[in-house]
């Protein structure tokens, strides 16, 4: 039977522009997310383009980027402290991005950021050597915060077992941290670099606007799912304490009480794309790209810190269809990099290709066997989106025409 595991449309809609479809699953508050949880899609509208075409195309055509400028300023003069403490937090891998939003705060809008960094899982070795060029060459104070190693590890595991989705905890812990440090160091403006709203988020969640909605970091809601488990669960099974699993837990509007906080994206201010951003931290801070393309996609800057990443977005191509081929190709169309045809091409060479460069370690961290890897992964399948040919093999259905004679 035709029907999503995940709640998804059982028909998939591709958008006329690029090549993602209605089954990318709306960043959601990712606290809920426990086995069986439903997800919303990304909507296409009546036109056939998706919501992230639909932002692009409404951003090229009617933003006064001038006038956004002028906003920031007003923004950075608001903030701005001359007493000699931090007056924002960006918080960042040593990514280009972070990297970006770093430098320009500092540099070209004078303001004092402290950078924090939430440590990824594995780092890679090009991810260590950004993150330490990022503090040397651009020249930034920056605390970096490593979670204690045992409970990351069992978070993932869980997480892969019952979410199919290793980062999970990671991703959770990485979304308060910048709110927890900005409380702890009194700094009241945190700003990072592009919005999910690029990605094509639910409008109305957090619309066209630089701020974030508090939903974003604050979360009161006592019934929290981290890998898919409740936090008593996780704590009985475990011996876990609640300190143990704290860094993974949302801020609360309690915590925030008498702490006022901004929550911003610079994307929204200033024009964004990751390829300038590549090479605006490239210039201004010895950001290297990785010296071979990252499994699953034709790139060779974004994402590269965690070995953990690539695993990440092969579950996702698994569970949705949607891989970082599909992710990196999509955005490329957006920012008129690429043709459509184009990212047809990259889409069959490299979309879905297993993550082999790093498995070995991954697998090795979540302390799985290659045939429990496979069999999660195959039960992971939707079946309105896979099916098995005559030779045994997975193929997804319901592509793109071009993609059927693969
Ligand atoms: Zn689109």
């Amino acid at each position: 039977m035709n029907f999503s595991l995940y709640g998804l449309p059982e028909t998939v809609v591709h958008c006329k522009k690029c090549l993602m479809h209605n089954q990318k699953p709306f960043s959601v508050n990712e606290v809920k997310n426990k086995t069986g949880t439903d997800k919303k899609g990304m909507k296409i509208n009546h036109n056939g383009l998706c919501a992230a075409c639909d932002y692009s195309m409404s951003k090229d055509m009617s933003v006064d980027w001038d006038s956004r400028e002028k906003k920031l300023m007003e923004i950075c003069d608001k903030f701005r402290r001359k007493d000699g403490n931090y007056d924002c937090i960006v918080s960042g891998s040593g990514g280009k991005d972070s990297v970006k939003v770093s430098h320009l705060l500092k540099y070209k809008y004078n303001m004092h950021p402290l950078t924090v960094t939430f440590s990824p899982l594995m780092y890679t070795d090009v991810g260590w050597r950004n993150i330490q060029s990022w503090i040397s060459k651009g020249g930034f104070d920056n605390y970096l915060f490593s979670p204690n190693g045992k409970v990351s590890r069992i978070l993932a595991r869980e997480a892969f077992f019952n979410l199919y989705h290793p980062m999970q905890p990671f991703k959770f812990g990485i979304k308060s941290f910048a709110a927890k440090m900005a409380k702890k160091f009194k700094i009241n403006l945190v700003m990072y670099g592009e919005s999910y709203v690029e990605y094509g988020s639910d409008k109305k969640d957090n619309g066209d606007a630089p701020s974030y909605n508090k939903e974003f970091y604050i979360n009161d809601n006592p019934d929290i799912y981290l890998g898919g488990r409740s936090i008593d669960d996780l704590i009985e099974r475990y011996n876990f304490s609640l300190n143990d699993l704290s860094c993974f837990l949302p801020i609360t509007s309690d915590e925030l009480k008498n702490h006022e906080l901004t929550v911003e994206h610079l994307g929204w201010y200033l024009k964004w794309d990751p390829q300038s951003a590549y090479y605006y931290a490239a210039e201004n801070s010895d950001f290297e790209a990785d010296d071979q393309r990252t499994d699953g996609t034709y790139g060779k800057y974004s994402g590269i810190d965690d070995k953990m990443e690539s695993l990440h977005y092969y579950t996702h191509y698994i569970k949705f269809m949607i891989g970082r081929c599909r992710f990196d190709a999509s955005q490329e169309i957006r920012n008129h990099h690429i043709e459509r045809e184009e990212g047809i091409s990259l889409l069959k060479r490299y979309e879905g290709e297993l993550p082999i460069r790093y498995l070995k370690d991954c697998l090795e961290y979540l302390d799985i066997t290659d045939s429990e890897f496979i069999s999660r992964t195959d039960q992971a399948r939707s079946p309105h989106l896979w099916e098995k040919n005559k030779d045994g093999l997975w193929i997804p259905i319901q592509e793109i025409e071009e993609m059927k004679n693969k």
